[in-house]
């Protein structure tokens, strides 16, 4: 599958190198490199080498290397706790339109570091999870 590039794009200038950034592991499918805005230290991206906004609009074999590579860095990071975090669409806090993967520390409990996230765990009867579970199964 052919790189795919847009030219507006901050990330695709960081994979281009046209702009600089503190990379971390690179493939021939993906670049990792630090966050310029860390939640805590360490804070790092991957992104695939293909331009596409939104997860489900990424080519498989751009997926393969994101895991193993957050692992890596998990594993240099020596983060014993810690979140991966991928946002899709505004609303659901993405502010850069190409794919990206965040590593993040999560430091001590009670330290206002890392990610913070609300929980609102959603009222649903078993019927209504298994009427949804058949729904998805027709469609996956
Ligand atoms: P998201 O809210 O999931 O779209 O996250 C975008 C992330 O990209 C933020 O954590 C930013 O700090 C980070 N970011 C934006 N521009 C750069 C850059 N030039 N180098 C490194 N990280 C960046
Ligand atoms: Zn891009």
């Amino acid at each position: 599958m052919a790189a795919k590039s847009l030219a507006s794009c901050i990330f695709c200038k960081i994979i281009k190198g046209e702009i600089p950034s503190f990379k971390l592991v690179e493939t021939d499918t993906i670049l990792s490199f630090l966050d310029i805005g860390p939640l805590s230290k360490g804070h790092a991206l991957i992104i695939p080498k293909y331009h596409a906004e939104k997860l489900h609009e990424l080519p498989d074999e751009y997926l393969a290397d994101v895991l193993p590579t957050a692992k890596k860095i998990a594993l240099a990071l020596n983060a014993e706790n810690y979140n991966l975090l991928q946002n899709n669409g505004r609303i659901a806090h993405q502010e850069v339109d190409h794919v990206h993967f965040h590593v993040i520390p999560k430091p001590a409990p009670g330290d206002n570091e890392g990610l913070v996230i609300g929980w609102p765990v959603q009222k649903l009867t078993m019927d209504e999870l298994k009427k949804l579970q058949e729904e998805l199964l027709t469609k996956l």
